[in-house]
């Protein structure tokens, strides 16, 4: 057995999106490779020291990025706690702030800083690990990161100033990742970015996400690859042909799309217009059939009129979202449109985004409903209690679709295909029974 450079158990509590989760995943293997004890954090009895990956994208997540710092902070004043290490996009931005207002913090770093924070633990930064990391999510899927940092300027959105200018990871980098993923029993790989279609214009000077996922298709047993996060204004068309030509690219696309009201589309700054949106939508379900259209939308921006925000709504009626999310505008300092009045109300923002959730449950159900009595294939991801849970080529882990299926009644491996007929739909779920 290894001799341990450090005996102290050193936990990572991650907060935010995926992309916070894949950089976690680098800590913990960077710090493993130092032969430190490191983990993520799972709920069990405290650790010597603890680093926190903070949020920092709308209010409520910077809250609970603060709320989760001060616990920790709060257990290290009580001696439950050796060292308390703060990273992420709150600790990027607001510094200076968080240094003066959480003195307990022993240390405060930025989303560019993983070096200086291995120098905590004297681990240096280990370059060949590079596409080596431990994952967190079920052995069977896994985040990949293609690019850091966005060039958009989205009026509202606070993520360039976190996570700098775009940056594409080198195409060969990439593969290399997933292969190694997929050697390691991954099915199915999600690939993140702030931005998807800016995918190589930094580095090889033209758009590359098509030739990406040709590459990444050809990785045998790679049975899924799903996209998130796509930026509609001048999509590359090209990536609708490399996923209808390649069965293992998931008949998915999260593009969020944010509004649609021409006037707040200007307000935004998303430079694509509702016409435009529409057409691109159109274009994309022609050229994918079965394409699951995901969105999602804002509302409650600075100016939001009653007529702005029915356009929204007649909108998503009109186009029946396959999956939708909602989020309400939060105002946030440094943005393009802090200088705007945030006049909707919090519970204006609130009965909005419950308006269109509300139309959205009922077009998902009505999509639910079009697959009663048919045969899915299923990726099973978890059991618990009496039931399996697993999702669709449509449904990505934590935000869309569960297909549940009876594990008094039948046996499936967490981890494996399985061919499910659906008998029962609610909004949200599916309810099936292995296919004879
Ligand atoms: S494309 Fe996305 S990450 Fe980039 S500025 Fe716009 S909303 Fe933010």
């Amino acid at each position: 057995m290894k001799t341990k450079k450090h005996t102290t158990d050193v936990r990572v509590v991650t907060l935010g999106c995926s992309k916070n989760l894949v950089d976690s995943e680098n800590l913990v293997t960077q710090l493993q490779a130092n032969d430190i004890l490191a983990d993520h954090e799972k709920g069990q009895a405290a650790a010597d020291v603890v680093i926190v990956n903070t949020c920092g994208f709308i209010e409520a997540a910077k809250q609970e990025s603060i709320d989760t710092v001060l616990h920790y902070a709060d257990m290290k004043s009580r001696g439950k706690l050796q060292k308390l290490y703060v990273t992420g996009c709150l600790s990027q931005r607001y510094r200076e702030d968080l240094q003066h207002e959480i003195p307990e913090v022993d240390a405060f770093f930025g989303t560019m800083e993983l070096p200086a924070l291995l120098s905590k633990f004297d681990a240096d930064y280990k370059h060949e690990l590079i596409g080596e990391r431990t994952i967190w999510t079920p052995e069977h899927y896994a985040y990949l990161k293609i690019s850091e940092g966005c060039n958009r300027t989205c009026s509202f959105c606070a993520i360039p100033l976190m996570r700098g200018k775009h940056v594409s990871k080198p195409m060969e980098a990439i593969i290399a990742e997933a292969q190694s993923l997929v050697r390691r029993g991954v099915k199915e790989i999600i690939l993140i970015a702030q931005e998807l279609t800016y995918y190589g214009l930094d580095i090889y000077k033209e758009r590359k996400l098509a030739a990406l996922l040709d590459q990444l298709a050809a990785i045998e047993e790679l049975a899924w690859i799903r996209l998130h996060y796509a930026y509609p204004s001048r999509f590359p068309e090209e990536v609708f042909d490399v996923m209808a030509r390649h069965p293992n690219i998931c008949n998915y696309i999260d593009m969020p799309l944010q509004h649609v009201d021409d006037g707040v589309l200007t307000r935004m700054k998303r430079q694509i217009t509702q016409e435009e949106t529409r057409a691109l939508i159109g274009k994309a379900r022609e050229k994918v059939p079965g394409l699951c259209f995901r969105t999602t939308l804002m509302v409650g921006f600075p100016g939001e009129t009653e007529q702005e925000f029915a356009s929204l709504c007649r909108f998503v009626e009109e186009i029946q979202f396959e999956r939708l999310g909602v989020f309400e505008y939060s105002h946030e300092e440094q943005t393009g449109a802090y200088d705007l009045i945030d006049n909707i109300p919090p519970n204006a923002k609130a009965q909005r985004a419950g308006t269109l959730m509300e139309i959205q449950k009922a077009i998902s159900l009505k999509h639910n409903e079009a697959k009663l009595g048919s045969d899915v294939e299923v990726l099973i991801d978890r059991k618990e209690g009496n039931s399996f849970f697993g999702r669709t080529e449509h449904d990505s882990p934590e935000v869309d679709n569960e297909v549940v299926v009876d594990a008094a009644r039948d046996f499936v491996r967490v981890g494996d295909f399985a061919s499910v007929e659906i008998y029962d739909v609610t909004e949200y779920d599916l309810y099936g029974i292995l296919s004879k």
